[in-house]
Formats: structure tokens, sequence, C-alpha cells
């Protein structure tokens, strides 16, 4: 018996088992049968997390490909960045939730924003543009931020209902809280199944529709949703490659080869080139392998 970290129901029904992971593990995936709401099953200690990250999340960067990479992410993220400038008020307030290295950040600043990140993993050396904590011990008072960021972190989240509220906690009246994660309404979960890459077994341990997403946000005190999207440039076009082939995902043939050889890596991107239409296809339907939703907290004082 599972109990749904969503909306507490105690039953849930089996969606995949047998799910392994890169080590010996084995996982299943079971959606609760009162909200849908997917969840890892069992979830994974804190400690085998740890270790999980500690062996394969975080690889050294390869100055011979990253300063390409990262003109081509800077590419893929700027519609990104035209949707933030469209939600966020102009030099307005932005925490960024698990900002990495934190890049995000120095864009955001590059073009205007005040922007800083949180990231209990952090691994920027900056540590006025990221700040190491959890969203929970976040060092700013409610209804510091126009806006916070979630970007394929809430999937990572033990609590999401409790981290999620923590976070709408920050937004001033009127605030966005802007996130993605993967989608699994969507048309390439179905065909894939177990062998889709965004289950990354055993890192996601919540998977979302665009029903419990909604869900999550309005339990969190978010007061209505102002932008619902199935498509990023950044990720979109990999998730069908990876999971045909996933020996060519670059954290693959990092840990192989310890780097990332330049051939490969165009091979790679071809390939993202030729399922960029299949994947621009399941967002037109709604059923795209990424789900990006805006939700704004109530204007005016009275929250
Ligand atoms: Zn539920």
């Amino acid at each position: 018996m599972v109990q749904c970290r969503l909306c507490r129901h105690p039953r849930s029904a089996l969606l995949l088992d047998s799910l392994r992971t890169g080590q010996t593990d084995t996982f299943a995936l079971r959606r609760c049968r009162n909200c849908g709401f997917v969840t890892l099953d069992p979830l994974p200690s804190g400690e085998m997390l740890r270790q999980y990250y500690d062996d394969d999340y975080w690889l050294p960067t390869d100055p011979t490909t990253d300063g390409i990479m990262a003109r081509f992410l800077m590419l893929r993220m700027a519609p990104v960045l035209r949707e933030i400038k469209r939600l966020v008020p102009a030099g307005g307030r932005i925490l960024d939730w698990g900002a990495g290295d934190g890049r995000l950040v120095h864009w955001l600043n590059a073009d205007g924003f005040d922007a800083v990140g949180i990231d209990p993993y952090s691994r920027s050396a900056d540590n006025d543009a990221v700040i190491a904590a959890a969203i929970e011990d976040a060092p700013f008072p409610s209804g510091s931020f126009d806006a916070v960021l979630a970007f394929h972190l809430i999937e990572h989240l033990p609590d999401p209902v409790e981290a999620v509220r923590a976070a709408v906690r920050l937004l001033k009246p009127g605030g966005v809280l802007f996130a993605e994660v993967p989608n699994i309404a969507s048309l390439e979960f179905r065909i894939f199944r177990s062998r889709w890459q965004p289950l990354e077994i055993p890192y996601h341990l919540n998977h979302f529709t665009p029903d419990t997403m909604v869900h999550l946000m309005t339990d969190a005190g978010a007061d209505r949703i102002v932008h619902m999207s199935f498509f990023s440039h950044r990720v979109s076009p990999s998730t069908p490659v990876l999971s045909v082939a996933p020996g060519l995902a670059p954290k693959e043939i990092r840990r192989r080869h310890r780097r990332y050889p330049l051939p490969l890596n165009f091979g790679y991107l071809i390939c993202q080139l030729v399922a960029y239409p299949m994947a621009a296809a399941g967002a037109v339907f709604r059923k795209g392998a990424v789900l990006r939703v805006a939700a704004k907290t109530r204007s005016g004082p009275s929250r």
C-alpha cells in the first residue's frame, strides 16, 4: 500500500514494474487511484539517492565541447527567457529554484532582472548567485519574489507538496511560479513505456500529468494557471532519441570515456533535429514530453 504524496489517498495501481537503474536496484511506478499522481515505488532512501547522485549525476565539464554546447544551450533556452519576460515585470526579482551551476541566474541578470538561485546541491563557484539550501530553508522573507522558476526540479522532490508550498510563500501577491516537468500523459510515454528516458530511475520520484500539476500548484496556494504548454526546445527533441538510443546520452558517454567526443556530439544533435517534427507534433496535441506550467498567486493584499 502506497499513500499518495499529493492527495494522501491510500490506494494506488501498478503502472510499470521491474524498472532497473544503471545499478542493481529495481523499482516500480504506481498511480494514485484518486488523483492520478504517479510515484516511484519504493521511494529510495536519502542515503541511496546521495550515492546515485555522487556516482552518476555530476560529471566534470569537458572544455573541448562545453563552449559550443553552452552556445547551443543558450539558443535553445531563448524561448524560455522570452516567456519569463512576458510573465515577469522588467527588472523583477526572480528565484531560480534548482539553479545548478547558476547559468540561468547569470543570463537573467544580464537581461536586467534581479535574479538569485537556490539549490541544495549547488556546484556554483559564486555563492552570492546560488545559495546552497533547500527551498524550505530559503533565507528570504515571505513575499520576496516576482517569480520562482522550477525547471526540471519538482520531479526530484520527496515531498513536492511541502516544497511547492514553501516556494509559493516566497512569492509577492500576483507573483508567478513557473515550472517544467516531464509529462507522463505524453504520447511518448505511451509509446516507450519503461524505456521512456524521462523516467530517470531512480532520480525522478514524481511524475505529473496536466491535471496533477494544476492540483499541486493550487493546493500549494497558487490562485490561477496563466500558462500551459508542452514543448521545450532544450528537452523535447532529446527525449525520443534517448528513449531509442540511451547510449547516446552525454552523461552515459562521459561516464564511459570521461569526455563527449565532438563527432558523437554532432551525431546526437542531428538525431535531435530529425526528432524535432515528432516532438513538436506531440506538443500541438497537448501530449508533448514536457509540461510547462505557470501559476499566479492572488493579486492584492488580502492573500
Ligand atoms: Zn492522489
